[in-house]
């Protein structure tokens, strides 16, 4: 049998080639064509580890995009290349910075919702063709998994080094090792080494039973991402809620969910924001754990002030699923039930 894959391929270091002149011929930017062209010449992807033939299409974006140059409307238009092709191919891989790569990977698990193939996300550290790079690992890495992966495992995951994560679990942990990317809340879906290995012991996704593409980006709306610190003014909450646009923050917050709620204008802060219609989801700083807002006086403050708990997300997957819910023209209330739930295995039940 053969495997169909679609390559869509956005931009990032792993095609980037030194440009310009002067002052700036070190710094690395987007070649059209020169990634596809390396691509359509690899005799590494004709076929899969288990022999099976894959054939590919590569879609290359004009323009290519430093990844920090993604917004929610790249995110819109990946999944909807992704819709137009779903019934023609057996797997998708997406090339992408990776400044950015784990919000759009965790953005396709919401905007491309219940797919049952994989949608594979990867890019590379250093550039391809530069000594050392690992950018042919990866693109190799991506084929075997697109075209391989267990049906069951099947979702949106990013493929890198030698891990393979869930697409909204994961976080980029280094800019200087292969292993860029971990997910340090949710267990490996599987390993890249001499073999492939699945992780059997990862709960298979109930996706919906038809695949739902969310076409629509948040157009006027706009979301902010606020860390706690010691010191924190609750001016930085008021300030930011007289922006009429503003329908979401996620807030960083200590611990298990804890503020600095000794403060009663910090709390009534997130009271008056939460009465303009701002949704709050309240996520953990520490890499590991989840927010429990009872554990703490001051976490049990936070959400009597009207704030979500985020539980395990990362803050990737909480800021996407707040566009993706606001795209679907939702209101505050609705968007809070919503955030509750998983939607896509970005966080406990
Ligand atoms: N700035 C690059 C990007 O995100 C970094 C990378 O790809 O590693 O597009």
């Amino acid at each position: 049998m053969t495997k169909n894959i679609c390559v869509i391929y956005t931009g990032g270091t792993i095609g980037m080639r030194a440009a310009g002149s002067g002052d700036e011929s070190e710094s690395l930017a987007p070649a059209a064509g020169f990634l596809s062209h390396q691509i359509e010449n690899m005799s590494e992807l004709k076929q899969s580890s288990a022999g099976e033939k894959i054939d590919f299409a590569l879609i290359e974006y004009a323009p290519l995009l430093d990844s920090s140059d993604m917004t929610p409307k790249s995110w819109v238009k990946i999944a909807t290349d992704i819709e137009k092709r779903y019934h023609e191919f057996d797997g998708f891989i997406v090339l992408h910075g990776t400044d950015t790569l784990a919000y759009t990977a965790s953005a396709l698990s919401f905007f491309v919702e219940g797919s049952r193939k994989p949608i594979v996300v990867t890019g590379s550290q250093l550039p391809f063709g530069v000594p050392r790079s690992d950018a042919r690992n990866n693109i190799v890495s991506a084929f075997q998994v697109a075209a391989e992966m267990p049906p069951e495992l099947a979702q949106v995951c990013v493929v890198f080094g030698s891990r393979i994560l869930r697409g909204n679990r994961c976080t980029k942990v280094s800019a200087i090792a292969y292993d860029a990317f971990n997910s340090p809340r949710y267990p490996l879906l599987g390993t890249v080494g001499i073999d492939i290995n699945y992780n059997e012991n990862c709960e298979p996704l109930t996706p919906p039973a038809e695949m739902r593409v969310q076409t629509q980006s948040p157009d006027n709306e706009t979301i902010a991402v606020v860390r706690i610190f010691p010191g924190f003014s609750h001016e930085i909450i008021r300030s930011l809620s007289t922006n009429p646009k503003l329908k979401g923050i996620v807030l960083e917050a200590y611990g298990t969910g804890n503020g600095p709620s000794g403060d009663a204008q910090f709390l009534s802060a997130i009271t008056a924001a939460r009465a303009k219609g701002i949704v709050i989801v309240v996520v953990a700083q520490p890499l590991e754990g989840i927010v429990q807002f009872d554990n703490y006086a001051v976490g049990s403050a936070l959400r009597q002030a009207g704030a979500v708990s985020g539980k395990d997300m990362t803050t990737e997957a909480a800021l996407a699923k707040l566009y993706y819910l606001i795209s679907l023209g939702l209101g505050a209330k609705q968007i809070e039930e919503r955030i509750r739930l998983p939607i896509s295995g970005e966080m406990v039940d």
